[in-house]
């Protein structure tokens, strides 16, 4: 991929790192707001501060049980030092949630394969089929051939919003008309991919279907399918889910990683919620790794996660950057 790598390059850093922070924004904010009210109005880190810490780390929706490690930790580190300002908290905090995530495991994202095939799966307005273009077009500059699947035949509009992606981007797609069969559509696609000799296939899957078949056995058929066709296909399978939504999307997220073998995360719309830290609930909850964070609707807004850099968006300092 042509990752923006975080520390070779300082232009392509700041740039990655300003979406990150961008995406992050309103999280960020409420965080802090929350922390420094409470810590202005006492006379160090006390049980107030710790307590206003928690509810902030909840109401983000890192989930209780991390919430609550979190805290703890920042209340043993924080007690045997002389420090007791905003600032201080914050970089404990950064730290630690830093820690947390980068025990989480790591994608393996790229297998060295001729024809490397992802699935995009998850509820219906959740961004899979922008997130597709997004991914088609990081796949195209890096100079891989790229086919799209337009395999979300039920979701009214869905056909036709590839379509004109795959037109802007000057790439090419493999559709049937509304209401086909998804699994049709997908070995057309597979078909089309070996024949062109694409390097990456993309597989925009339905959210819900229409008839009385169900979404969780029509997945699996398409696994097969696609195992049939191409060895080790789909070699990977990135569940996305609305940030907006919050930890209540997690337990229909679960069903996803069960029935149709989600191995990574896009978590998309970290622009328009306060809840970033839904990362870390989406690693204890679902022990997926977040591939990509989406940063709003255009083309170039989805960046690949980074554990360092997500805790300093999170909670450093504007001026720190
Ligand atoms: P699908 O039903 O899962 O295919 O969802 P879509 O790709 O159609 O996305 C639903 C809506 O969310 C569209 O209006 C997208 O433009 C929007 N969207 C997708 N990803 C993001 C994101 O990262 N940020 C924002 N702000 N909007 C997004």
């Amino acid at each position: 991929m042509s990752d923006e790598t975080p520390s070779a390059d300082k232009p392509a850093r700041s740039g990655f790192f300003a979406k990150v922070r961008r995406g992050l924004f309103m999280t960020h904010t409420e965080i802090l707001e929350k922390v420094g009210t409470a810590v202005k109005k006492s006379l160090g880190i006390d049980e107030s501060v710790l307590e206003s810490l928690e509810e902030a780390l909840l109401s983000a929706d890192v989930g209780a049980e991390t919430a609550a490690a979190l805290t703890e930790a920042v209340r043993e580190r924080a007690s045997g030092s002389q420090r007791k300002d905003l600032e201080f908290v914050r970089t404990l905090l950064s730290e630690e949630m830093e820690r947390l995530l980068s025990s989480a495991p790591r994608p393996e994202r790229r297998a060295e394969v001729p024809l490397f095939v992802t699935f995009l799966v998850g509820v219906n307005g959740s961004g899979k089929t922008t997130t597709t273009a997004k991914l088609a077009a990081r796949e195209k500059a890096a100079g891989r051939g790229v086919l799209l699947a337009a395999a979300d035949t039920f979701r009214a509009g869905a056909i036709e919003q590839l379509q004109t992606w795959a037109d802007r981007l000057d790439l090419p797609i493999v559709r049937h008309r509304e209401g086909a069969d998804p699994s049709a559509v997908l070995f057309d696609a597979l078909s089309a991919a070996k024949a062109r000799g694409a390097g990456t296939l993309l597989v925009d899957t339905a959210g819900r279907l229409h008839t009385k078949k169900n979404l969780m056995d029509e997945l699996a058929k398409m696994r097969r399918i696609a195992a049939r066709e191409v060895p080790g296909a789909p070699h990977e399978t990135l569940l996305v889910l609305d940030a907006t939504t919050g930890t209540n999307g997690l337990v229909q997220a679960r069903r996803f990683v069960e029935a149709a073998g989600a191995t990574g995360v896009v978590l998309t719309k970290l622009d328009g919620s306060a809840r970033g830290g839904i990362v870390l609930a989406i690693y204890r909850e679902l022990k997926l790794p977040v591939v990509f964070v989406g940063v709003g609707e255009t083309i170039d807004d989805l960046v690949p996660f980074d554990p360092a850099d997500y805790a300093k968006a999170l909670l450093e300092d504007d001026a720190a950057h």
